[in-house]
């Protein structure tokens, strides 16, 4: 039988295991626009059937820069970007549940 565990800890060890799996995460934001090419006689001239542009929206050395991605790459580029969020969702949780952990301890020796 297995003997019931700290659940902070059970949790921190959880997301640090499933930290391996986004290791392929991108950073940025993820950008979908609609544009018309201008050509006269493409079915966005209408202004309504607009072509989708998508792009990766990003800081390099400081610097706004967004950089065009091909259709069929979206979708990963998109899930990489989204594990990128989840990184630091998991980040955050960790340092929290050790802050708590420190500060805990930090009492128990002053007591
Ligand atoms: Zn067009």
């Amino acid at each position: 039988m297995k003997t019931p565990g700290d659940p902070d800890l059970e949790l921190r060890g959880r997301l640090i295991r499933s930290l391996g799996s986004l290791r392929e995460m991108l950073p940025g934001s993820f950008v979908e626009r609609k544009r018309a090419c201008g050509r006269p006689n493409c079915r966005c001239a209408d202004g309504k059937s607009l072509h989708s542009q998508y792009q990766i929206s990003v800081l390099i050395d400081g610097k706004p820069k967004a950089l065009n991605i091909p259709a069929q790459l979206a979708e990963l580029v998109r899930e990489k970007i989204e594990m990128r969020r989840r990184f630091d969702a998991a980040a955050a949780t960790i340092c929290g549940l050790n802050l708590k952990r420190f500060l805990k301890a930090k009492e128990d020796r002053q007591a």
